[in-house]
């Protein structure tokens, strides 16, 4: 027996993730999914759980596009594998009833997610757009997960939202998922907030994937011109002459020594650079001079260190700092 499934959903999903048909010869079972459903089931549908569960082959040609339709399936004691949990399986043949839907409102968000990329794989379409809304209500949970569901499926809106909520919650994967897939727009949003992260953690996150060197070797450019910055401005500050005539007091070698201890050991941002000269700062024993110093020595970084923080990765990419 012969049932084609490559002209229907094979055609849009990996390998990996394609139904398999089993040789097991195994009873068929009644349906769950169905309230009080008395239909007879003539094709048995396996979770990647292994959970086998009956199913009615007209409604799946009905409800769905994906699933072996009902002229080509003759009553067949062979399994139908799916790589969806049964969780999700459970609810797919549900969807796939006429009877009152589910309510999503109940789901966990990891399961609602599952489900619903599997309703769009299927093409559930009694399942699309309850699926939608109910994603879009719920972004904040997992926005990574979201913004890959909306942008697989191309709902846009909701993509924007949660992309920019990833961002925020895990910089350094968005970072990394966003070059793998080529967006150098998400790309370039998410390494502004990865100025603050430690360079194993962004390392760690480029190289799940593949031809992540040059992108690092682009980051890591910026992140060291940073730190140039930071030291030169520690190295020649701009002197507040103190009583006496002198340029510096006692005081000040002691603090410049611990800043630069310290941040030879931090992560060269903004942030970092004011929260170890803050740390320092009762070094200076409240020299009002060297305190002008200090907070001229910030006030110039900021500005040098933005102007490098907004610099594209793609000008160091190309080899022009
Ligand atoms: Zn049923
Ligand atoms: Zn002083």
């Amino acid at each position: 027996m012969s049932i084609d499934l490559e002209s229907t959903v094979l055609e849009r999903i990996t390998p990996d993730e394609k139904p398999l048909i089993s040789s097991k010869v195994n009873e068929i079972p009644p349906c769950e999914a169905g309230e009080s459903c008395n239909l007879p089931t003539d094709i048995v549908l396996r979770s990647s759980d292994g959970i086998r569960f009956g199913a009615h082959s007209k409604n799946l040609e009905i409800y769905s596009d994906g699933f072996p339709i009902a002229d080509s399936v003759v009553r067949s004691a062979e399994d139908i594998i799916l790589p969806e949990d049964s969780d999700v399986v459970l609810l797919l043949l549900r969807f796939m009833h006429y009877q009152p839907q589910p309510d999503l409102s109940l789901l966990a968000s990891r399961l609602l997610i599952k489900f619903a990329n599997a309703v769009e794989k299927y093409r559930v379409y009694s399942a699309t757009g309850v699926c939608k809304v109910m994603i879009g209500l719920s972004v904040d949970d997992q926005p990574f997960e979201v913004f890959l569901y909306a942008q697989r499926h191309g709902y846009l809106s909701i993509m924007d939202k949660a992309g920019k909520l990833a961002i925020t919650q895990e910089p350094a994967n968005f970072f990394a998922y966003a070059h793998s897939i080529g967006d150098t727009t998400w790309r370039d949003l998410a390494e502004l907030e990865t100025h603050n992260l430690p360079t194993k953690e962004v390392w760690e996150a480029l190289r799940q994937y593949p031809d992540w060197p040059p992108i690092f070797g682009a980051w890591y450019l910026k992140r060291e011109q940073m730190r140039e910055a930071i030291f030169d401005a520690l190295k020649n500050p701009n002197p507040v002459l103190h009583k006496g005539g002198l340029m510096h007091c006692a005081d000040w070698y002691p603090f410049l020594a611990d800043v630069l201890g310290k941040m030879g050991t931090s992560i060269p941002s903004y942030k970092t650079f004011v929260q170890v000269i803050e740390s320092c700062l009762p070094r200076l024993n409240g020299c009002t001079h060297c305190n002008i110093v200090v907070n001229n020595v910030i006030k110039s970084r900021m500005y040098t260190l933005d102007v490098i923080a907004r610099k594209s990765l793609a000008s160091y990419l190309d080899g022009d700092r």
